[in-house]
């Protein structure tokens, strides 16, 4: 286990580097740890690891690559997750950070994680229903406040292009739904 494999991230930029070293190393695990606490910039409850855009993360010489897949194509918030990603990394002191964006094969939702499932729903957030599309169409979508599969369609289209609005017919609440890809 390396001196870097520590809980307090913050005190990487405290130690003198080494031989001359202009890059940080650490561990890959590490990186990846870092990247949990940046949250999406459309749906801050959830990470941009919970999310699973987040693709890869290795270390290229003394830079840190990062790899990316977009969420919904045309999501206006793919630059600002570059930042941000950018953003927290230099800030724990990774001076060179390069995000590349991977578009095959395309992000599904199938990608966010039980976690993010999880955050999404305390959110007010109903999930997108996981895997196996065959005639799911139709399925019920609970409501992520009270949980009554009474719920219906309201509109195409929520808070963003990425979600759909609907509405709880027992609690009357309307709530977003991640749509699934
Ligand atoms: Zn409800």
């Amino acid at each position: 286990m390396s001196v870097r494999e520590t809980h307090d991230a913050r005190a990487f930029p405290a130690r003198p580097a080494r031989s001359g070293a202009a890059g940080k190393r650490a561990s890959a695990g590490d990186i990846w740890r870092l990247l949990e606490d940046v949250p999406d910039p459309e749906i801050p409850a959830v990470s941009v690891v919970d999310l699973g855009i987040v693709r890869g993360v290795e270390q290229a010489g003394d830079e840190v690559v990062v790899t990316v897949t977009p969420t919904y194509s045309g999501c206006p918030a793919t630059a600002a997750i570059r930042l941000d990603i950018e953003k927290a990394l230099r800030a724990r002191g990774f001076d060179r950070v390069r995000v590349e964006s991977r578009l095959a094969p395309p992000w599904t939702t199938d990608w966010i994680s039980a976690e993010g499932r999880a955050k999404l729903r305390a959110y007010g957030i109903a999930p997108p229903e996981p895997g196996g599309c065959a005639g799911t169409a139709a399925a019920p979508v609970a409501c992520p406040r009270c949980g009554s599969l009474r719920t219906e369609r309201v509109s195409q289209f929520g808070s963003t292009p990425c979600k759909a609005q609907h509405r709880c017919a027992d609690c009357l609440e309307p709530f977003d739904r991640f749509k699934r890809i």
